[in-house]
């Protein structure tokens, strides 16, 4: 039995990840980091706002929270090792840096989308980018009205694919918000840009706009449930290897 530490235990993802967790068989909520006053839900839970002692009450992680609270895991992580799920996104470079870190000696996945349908589309996006090199390339993403991070990490990733099959620095090519006269769209450029509304749950889409055609790319999550289940089967998997920084690809086997 796999004991199971829980970072955003509170938000909505953390909610359905514990509702999930609750129907397997071989993983156990064991503990709960918090970092505000919360109530305890059960004997057997854990609550604590010391990272040391959340890391040594846990076998793996799973964290759904913001990047503050990853940060301070990653740092953790870095003095008492534990194969971890990083589904939180807006993670900043010296986040990032630590990710790196922190997988020298931790088996870590990171997905800023842990639904399958987004692993496909990121390969799709990768390989349509790198065939039709003269096309412009635009991604669109849709979301609730209480996200937080824009661009969503989901239309990030994407559009690093999308660099990547161009042989393109993306911190270099993306724009994300057109405004006044600013002049015609330069070949390289990949857009980046974010609607808010309602209770979108994720749609985005990648365009790949020729002269004369083009083809558009788009994913709908319907439900939330599907990136806690994503989420599970990733704890799963990554439990059982070695330190290294994994991707949703490398869960599903794409
Ligand atoms: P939410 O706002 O509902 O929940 C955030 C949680 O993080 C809360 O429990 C909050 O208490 C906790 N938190 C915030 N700051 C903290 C800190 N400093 N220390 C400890 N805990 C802290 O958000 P949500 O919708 O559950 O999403 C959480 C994250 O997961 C976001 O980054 C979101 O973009 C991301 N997300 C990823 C996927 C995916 O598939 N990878 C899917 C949905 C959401």
């Amino acid at each position: 039995m796999l004991r199971v530490g829980i970072v955003g235990f509170s938000g909505r993802m953390g909610q359905l990840i514990t509702q999930n967790l609750a129907q397997e068989s071989d993983l156990k909520l064991s503990c709960i980091f918090t970092h505000q006053n919360s109530p305890l839900i059960s004997q057997e839970v854990f609550l604590t706002n010391d990272w040391n002692i959340f890391l040594q009450s846990c076998d793996c992680v799973i964290d759904f929270s913001n990047h503050n609270a990853t940060h301070q895991l990653l740092k953790a992580l870095l003095h008492s090792p534990k194969p971890s799920v990083i589904g939180t996104t807006g993670l900043q470079e010296e986040d990032k840096s630590l990710l790196q870190e922190a997988s020298k000696t931790s088996a870590i996945v990171y997905a800023t989308n842990t639904s399958q349908g987004i692993a496909l589309l990121n390969q799709l996006a990768f390989l349509i980018a790198q065939t039709l090199q003269d096309s412009d390339i635009e991604i669109s993403e849709f979301h609730h009205n209480k996200k937080k991070d824009s661009p969503s990490g989901t239309a990030m990733t994407l559009a690093e694919f999308c660099a990547k099959g161009r042989g393109l620095d993306l911190q270099s090519v993306r724009v994300s918000g057109r405004d006044g006269n600013i002049g015609e769209r330069s070949k390289n450029e990949i857009g980046v840009m974010s609607f808010r509304g309602g209770d979108i749950v994720g749609k985005h889409t990648v365009g790949f706009y020729c002269d004369g055609e083009y083809l558009e790319l788009t994913h709908n999550a319907t439900n939330r449930n599907t990136f806690a289940k994503g989420a599970i089967r990733a704890l799963k998997w990554v439990a059982e290897q070695k330190s290294g920084l994994y991707s949703m690809q490398d869960v599903l086997k794409f």
